[in-house]
């Protein structure tokens, strides 16, 4: 068994480094999130926001610096993995939505709930159905059950895309900019869930443009620019005083 780590972070970050080519886009990121924290990332287009995202469930590879679920530590050397069955063990762990929801596009709502418990967690059919039906219905989409993603609206699939990740039970969910390709009355649907799962005591990291959901319902803010962690603390503290030059031009624009 790999060391386990004595931590009260359900998932960590240790100085995360992350190139593609000659551009280091993540230069040193170190991040951890406790039970029923909502963490918000902030930060301009390009500073690394999705990069840092897809580190922590290994859809991208650090370059060095490790990621740590309930103390297990995955440590990376020269953007390699040293045991593969570790990035299965954490992605367990966690849950992802996209911006884009990637749902599956020729199976119904219901079935996109059940597929990952199914194939992944082996879960009998009628439990899986029992369960997807019981999360749809919480996400207000107990009557579209049968639809294809294709006949609902960009609010609709991103909550089948929330459904989706909540029934493979993970410790801490990640959203990427969840609300960011939704036409503008489509984003409260969305962010009203959000703020339930939050409400719930829901361990989130959550990528976002909505600074009323950072300011509101967010335990801690994290304002990355250029690849590192400008400012972080509780949001009535960065947004009220703010420490730096770049992060109170960030909020200034935003308002
Ligand atoms: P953000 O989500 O904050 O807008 P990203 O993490 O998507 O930023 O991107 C940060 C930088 O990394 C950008 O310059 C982007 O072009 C670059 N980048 C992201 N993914 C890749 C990739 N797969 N290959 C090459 N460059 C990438
Ligand atoms: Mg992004």
């Amino acid at each position: 068994m790999p060391p386990k780590i004595a931590t009260d972070l359900v998932l960590s970050a240790q100085d995360i480094h992350k190139s593609f080519g000659a551009q280091e886009v993540l230069k040193g990121i170190t991040l951890g999130a406790r039970n029923h924290d909502v963490i918000s990332i902030l930060g301009t287009s390009g500073s690394g926001k999705s990069t840092f995202l897809r580190c922590l469930n290994c859809l991208e590879v650090p370059n060095s610096g490790s990621v740590a679920v309930h103390g297990e530590e995955i440590v990376f050397r020269n953007g390699r993995i040293g045991d593969q069955r570790q990035i299965e063990r954490l992605r367990r762990h966690l849950g992802m939505v996209f911006q884009q929801f990637n749902l599956w596009t020729h199976r119904t709502v219901l079935e996109n709930v059940m597929e990952g418990p199914v194939q992944v967690k082996r879960m009998p059919k009628a439990e899986a159905r029992d369960l997807a039906e019981g999360l749809l219905a919480r996400v207000g989409l107990a009557d579209r059950m049968g639809h294809y993603p294709a006949m609902l609206s960009g609010g609709q699939q991103q909550r089948v895309a929330i459904a989706r990740a909540l029934a493979m039970e993970p410790d801490v969910i990640l959203f990427d900019e969840p609300t960011s390709a939704l036409d503008p009355e489509l984003v409260g649907e969305v962010l009203k869930v959000m703020q339930d799962l939050a409400a719930e005591g829901r361990t989130m990291i959550v990528v976002t443009h909505e600074m009323a959901f950072a300011r509101d319902v967010s335990t801690e803010v994290v304002f990355l620019n250029e690849g590192r962690i400008a400012e972080q603390g509780p949001p009535e503290k960065l947004f009220d005083h703010p420490e730096t030059e770049v992060f109170a031009r960030f909020i200034s624009k935003t308002r």
